[in-house]
């Protein structure tokens, strides 16, 4: 877009895609949470915009928070507090640019708690009067929270970046456990070194991964995010957004 363009556009939601560059293991690029990413965002923004809405789209971070990745070479990293100005940052240039709604749109697991953070930390320190209402999606459908380098992302990949896929790798890769039972429940929160999670460096079964399935997830997490940025764009913005506005 150019100036005139952006000038003329009527933005309501600014959208910002918040990749990773680190290993995927023997068969998908480091890029693979980045290509993700992106092309989730582009399929989705533009989607909502055929519809009315008026998402802008900012470039994607191609580093994220992969601080538990150390044990491999050049997994490319920013820290959480880094991460987390940089997206405060943004926030507050979206403001001042008079802009009310934000979406992060999540591409690494990684990332997760530094952009939680980062909205309570924006959530903390703004007045309400001109608080962006910001909110994290991570592209709408469970499953890819648990894969790294598995069906479902190499499923995408194939359907992506069908060169940078390495099929001759294809095969089921073990995840680690840790020795302590309890570790395991849900309901307890650690940082796993992944060296020891994804030996591989990417885990799972990935032998019945194809492209028609990564286009089947990439265009279902693309239609639920192009609904949400429809839905926020077409609602006004006031101080009590996104409850109804209460009497002062
Ligand atoms: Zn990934």
């Amino acid at each position: 877009m150019t100036l005139d363009d952006v000038r003329a556009f009527g933005t309501e939601v600014v959208v910002l895609g918040i990749g990773s560059t680190e290993p995927h293991g023997p068969i998908l690029p480091y890029g693979t949470d980045y290509f993700y990413c992106d092309a989730l965002c582009r399929r989705a923004v533009r989607q909502a915009n055929e519809r009315g809405a008026r998402a802008l789209m900012y470039p994607t971070f191609p580093i994220g928070n992969n601080v538990n990745f150390k044990a491999w070479p050049f997994a490319c990293r920013i820290g959480v507090r880094t991460l987390m100005l940089a997206l405060l940052d943004v926030i507050s240039a979206v403001e001042e640019d008079g802009v009310r709604k934000v979406v992060f749109v999540n591409g690494h697991g990684g990332n997760t708690d530094a952009i939680r953070a980062a909205l309570r930390e924006h959530f903390h320190n703004t007045p309400r009067e001109r608080r962006a209402f910001v909110c994290m999606s991570t592209g709408m459908a469970a499953s890819r929270a648990l894969d790294h380098g598995g069906e479902v992302e190499t499923s995408c990949m194939m359907r992506l970046k069908p060169d940078l896929v390495r099929t001759e790798h294809l095969q089921d890769m073990p995840f680690g456990k840790p020795t302590l039972e309890w570790l395991e429940h849900p309901a307890v929160y650690w940082v796993r070194p992944w060296h020891l999670h994804v030996p591989m460096g990417g885990g799972g079964e990935t032998r019945d991964s194809s492209a028609e399935k990564g286009e089947d997830y990439l265009a279902s997490a693309a239609e639920n995010l192009a609904a949400l940025l429809v839905e926020l764009s077409g609602a006004p913005w006031h101080p009590d957004f996104p409850y109804a506005p209460q009497p002062e």
